[in-house]
């Protein structure tokens, strides 16, 4: 950037600290992980399965409230994969992401949508779309695996990644 005569630059930092909610359906699908169960919302009028949980059908924007939840199962079918090779910065931490690592998109046992999230294989020979996956918590990780944690706390990191299952645990 070229800087015209008479422009200056003044930079500082500041904090943003914000809170938001939300909503019910949210609360009760952080809730309900912290008991191994992935909940997602029914819609009551077509029935369609939102995973993850959204308080209003887009397809016929029904209200759905946490009476219309449901457990899913943790494992589903792979819908779409990638590696991603290049630094980001992970939102959730603000600090940069190891690289590289996976990224899918499955659809749990059950639901209509599709989820995406971290998976811990990196080299993409081994990924088939239609294949089994399941979803990983942290509690279950060996203790010196880097995504272990001893309890589960109701957020996003309860479930780390999903992972590929082989033939034999299908
Ligand atoms: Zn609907």
């Amino acid at each position: 950037m070229v800087r015209q005569k008479g422009e200056f630059q003044i930079r500082w930092k500041t904090d943003l600290p914000y809170r938001w909610a939300i909503g019910k359906l949210a609360v009760k699908y952080f809730e309900e992980l912290k008991k191994r169960k992935i909940m997602g919302s029914k819609c009551p009028k077509c029935g369609k399965m939102y995973m993850p949980p959204r308080g209003v059908c887009a397809d016929c924007f029904v209200e759905m409230t946490v009476d219309d939840m449901v457990e899913l199962s943790r494992k589903g079918t792979l819908m779409g994969f990638t590696v991603v090779n290049y630094p980001f910065v992970d939102p959730n931490t603000g600090a940069m992401r190891p690289f590289p690592y996976g990224y899918v998109i499955c659809q749990l046992d059950g639901a209509d949508t599709y989820l995406m999230h971290f998976c811990d294989e990196i080299d993409h020979t081994k990924f088939k779309i239609g294949q089994r996956v399941e979803a990983v918590f942290c509690d279950e990780l060996p203790k010196d695996h880097e995504s272990y944690r001893p309890e589960l706390k109701g957020d996003i990191y309860d479930i780390p990644f999903i992972r590929l299952l082989k033939d034999e645990e299908v």
